[in-house]
């Protein structure tokens, strides 16, 4: 599987169940520190090609397609096993490519063997519907796997995101074509190995690094897929989506958000400060789903400002090795940008309370960042993937509603008050995929995600997501008489 170069890790792809190595080779780097890491081949395109061809090859012989449903499950629970039996190793991993503290990187382990264990209990229960036409006739439904699911990852939870898309698939009898990011590959690389492990069938799984501009483009495009699951930002999805028409190509896209927290006068505040807390620096705000957006009623403003600056300016900043409350930023690009968008939500009149430049050491490290600024600046309607937190007041229901709701994202959003009814009111008016009432981040590998507008469409996780990875056959059948 890799080799040791010079004191670094040589991985590979995995391609119709082997270990294949490339000519060119991508550089992984720790945001911690600029060290390197690790390097990855980056598959040709002619790989492509190949990992196409096997996932084909695959489901054409019905390895997967075929498959007792009851086996589909019991594989699930044996790569689930195998995913638990690398978390250690793994999580070191990820938290040096990644960044992120060492116990979430762990937990990533832990809960890509959760998704395949919750797929893994609906791989025997993918039923139809029978369909009455009346006396001399018999309809039924069955759902059948598309064929070759193509998946495009990004690089924030990339192990989480792999198991989240790739366990559906599977227990739906699908062959599956991953492209892993670029930037964090080499925790994904690891997860082949339980994929060797538990001896999925050749060409069931197959994991393929690359630049998203040729591996990613060229996978997207290919003649031989039938599904793509995209994670990732809108401009890239906007791209897949253009391509996939080419071959009218069904696509689950799962896009950016700039989601935002309503705070009522009643709400309990100690929560809204814990939910900001963690809604805006977990992963230090590369989370598609952050809390980007506090919208806070006039009579408690001043309060929760208050408490929000002295909670968030308390937080320590430094590496996921150290469990810093502030991971790094994933690279010094994504950093620069962060400070330039700070710097032009100034110049839009915008009011930094907290933070707002990098710090200055190495790696790439961005402070806890909260700025009071207008709906129609910048900073309040686009997604900054950083720990930055805009404030809003308002004074009208109505107004909160317009204020979350006007930007074209739709990922989540959250609603704090004590008033059960005006919870649920605003729960509906509110426009997004999820909306999290008195807490951010509730839910998890069964409640249903995704998003509206530019967050994109189609729904991961929960049982609901399992269609995504299906298509439905109408059977009628006239009887003799
Ligand atoms: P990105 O769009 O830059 O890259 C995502 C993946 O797409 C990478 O693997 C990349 O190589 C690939 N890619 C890039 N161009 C491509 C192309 N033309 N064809 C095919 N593949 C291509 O996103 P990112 O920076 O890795 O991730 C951050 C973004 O992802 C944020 O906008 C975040 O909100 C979003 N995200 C969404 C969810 C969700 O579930 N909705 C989850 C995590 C991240």
């Amino acid at each position: 599987m890799n080799q040791l170069q010079q004191g670094i890790t040589h991985w590979t792809n995995y391609i119709n169940g082997e270990w294949v190595d490339s000519e060119q080779t991508i550089k992984v780097e720790n945001p911690a520190t600029g060290d390197l890491v690790g390097t990855i081949a980056c598959a040709s395109l002619e790989q492509v090609d190949e990992a196409v061809s096997a996932a084909r090859e695959c489901h054409n012989l019905r390895l997967m397609a075929g498959m007792a449903p009851y086996e589909r499950m019991q594989l699930l629970h044996t790569i689930a096993a195998g995913i638990r039996a690398l978390a250690i190793r793994g999580g070191q991993l990820l938290c040096l490519e990644n960044g992120k503290p060492l116990t979430n990187a762990v937990w990533e382990f832990e809960e890509a063997a959760r998704y395949f264990e919750y797929y893994a209990g609906m791989a025997d229960k993918i039923e139809g519907k029978s369909i009455p036409l009346g006396d001399g006739l018999v309809d039924f439904t069955e759902y059948e796997p598309f064929g070759v699911s193509a998946q495009v990852i990004p690089w924030n939870f990339p192990v989480s995101l792999v198991a989240r898309s790739l366990a559906p698939a599977l227990a739906a009898g699908n062959s599956v074509v991953i492209k892993s990011p670029e930037l964090t590959p080499l925790a994904v690389a690891l997860l082949a190995q339980a994929m060797a492990n538990a001896k999925v069938p050749k060409g069931a799984v197959n994991i393929l690094c690359g630049y998203g501009y040729d591996t990613g483009a060229a996978l997207v495009a290919h003649s031989d897929i039938d599904q793509i699951v995209f994670t990732g930002s809108v401009a890239t999805g906007q791209a897949i989506m253009k391509a996939a028409t080419e071959h009218v190509v069904p696509c689950v896209m799962e896009l950016g958000g700039k989601s935002a927290g309503v705070v009522f006068a009643d709400a309990n505040i100690d929560q809204v400060i814990s939910s900001a807390e963690v809604g805006n620096l977990f992963n230090a705000g590369q989370v598609c789903s952050a809390m980007s957006r506090l919208i806070v009623h006039e009579s408690i403003y001043e309060d929760v400002k208050q408490r929000l600056i002295t909670r968030f300016a308390g937080k320590s900043v430094g590496a996921g090795m150290d469990e810093a409350d502030v991971t790094p930023i994933l690279t010094k690009a994504q950093l620069d940008k962060i400070a330039a968008m700070c710097v032009r939500a100034k110049e839009q009149g915008a009011n930094c309370l907290l933070g707002g430049t990098p710090v200055s050491r190495a790696g790439y490290f961005m402070p806890p960042t909260i700025i009071e600024a207008q709906a129609n600046t910048d900073i309040a309607q686009q997604e900054v993937f950083g720990p930055v937190l805009v404030l809003m007041k308002f004074n009208t229901e109505e107004q909160a509603y317009t204020l979350a709701n006007g930007t074209e994202f739709g990922l989540v959003a959250g609603v704090f008050t004590q008033n059960i009814s005006l919870g649920l009111r605003a729960s509906r008016a509110l426009v997004a995929g999820q909306v999290f009432v008195n807490e951010w981040f509730a839910g998890g590998i069964s409640t249903p995600f995704g998003g509206v507008g530019k967050s994109g469409f189609g729904r991961e996780k929960g049982q609901e997501a399992l269609y995504n990875y299906v298509r439905t056959k109408n059977i009628a059948i006239r009887l003799t008489p």
